[in-house]
């Protein structure tokens, strides 16, 4: 059996559902004991929550702490919560919501609210974690961007602005933080297959889906276990020299334009 994880502790922010409930399943069973921090329990697309499926598939234990990321005092609580398996090794600031806009027409409370939570939440949640790590042997931060980070798009501005700082975030604190043997990363998903994708935006599912489909060099949308095995390498010691890095996992859809 393999244990790329093994004896390490991972908090994911958001992992009751799409892609942290991937990430907490994947690592879990590389070995790692797993802190839920969501809204929510239950899987926005249903089924067992997270940590007890976790519980019942493999030998990790795995906890769920109610956890709203625009919340700094309960993200540190989610941070906490990783004392009873020996403290936070690994960071995922998952956590985050998409839906499109007119830039015309964007509202101060529909900015705000999705400034605090996209960005706020991965600034603090990287900061609790790292206040933790400094005084460990390090650890491994994953912030989730997005392909909408990268690129600017008319239809989903505010979306934009929110994974770009996420980004540039990453850059900031790999620079700050690698003296202390922290390593901070990004993931910048494309067009993965959960409720954000089914729901949020109806995109799987629909007649856009193969128009965008088309546009893949990989010719599928991916899946949330795509997003959970690069998160897997970003969080394991395969990658003890990469910081600072933008890890875009997109069935090739961004540079093959
Ligand atoms: P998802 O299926 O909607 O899951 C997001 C989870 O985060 C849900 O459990 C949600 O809970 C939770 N959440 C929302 N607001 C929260 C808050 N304030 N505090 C704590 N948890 C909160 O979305 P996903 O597709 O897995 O997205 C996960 C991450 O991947 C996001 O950062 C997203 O931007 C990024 N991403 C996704 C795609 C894609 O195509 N799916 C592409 C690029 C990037 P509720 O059920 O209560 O809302």
């Amino acid at each position: 059996m393999s244990s790329m994880l093994t004896d390490r502790v991972a908090v994911i922010t958001g992992a009751s559902s799409g892609n942290g409930r991937a990430m907490a399943r994947r690592f879990a069973t590389e070995g790692a004991d797993i802190v839920i921090a969501d809204i929510q329990e239950e899987p926005r697309e249903g089924g067992e929550p997270t940590h007890e499926l976790i519980d019942s598939e493999t030998d990790a234990s795995a906890t769920y702490v109610e956890c709203d990321v625009t919340s700094r005092s309960e993200l540190e609580d989610a941070v906490d919560a990783a004392e009873e398996y020996g403290g936070v090794d690994v960071m995922v600031n998952n956590a985050g919501i998409f839906h499109e806009d007119e830039f015309l027409e964007v509202d101060e409370e529909t900015y705000d609210r999705m400034m605090d939570i996209n960005v706020k939440g991965t600034f603090f949640g990287a900061q609790a974690a790292a206040k933790r790590m400094v005084d460990a042997d390090g650890g491994s931060i994953i912030n989730l961007s997005s392909v909408a980070g990268l690129e600017g798009s008319a239809d989903y501005i505010t979306y934009c602005g929110t994974k770009g700082a996420i980004r540039l975030l990453t850059y900031a604190m790999a620079s700050n933080l690698g003296p202390d043997g922290i390593r901070v990363n990004a993931i910048h998903p494309g067009l993965i297959e959960t409720t954000m994708t089914t729901e949020d935006v109806e995109i799987m599912g629909t007649d856009a889906e193969e128009g965008f489909v088309q546009a893949i060099p990989s010719r599928r949308a991916g899946q949330p276990e795509d997003v959970a095995d690069a998160a897997l390498y970003l969080a394991s010691d395969l990658s003890d020299y990469v910081t600072g890095e933008s890890l875009i996992v997109d069935g090739g859809m961004t540079n093959t334009q």
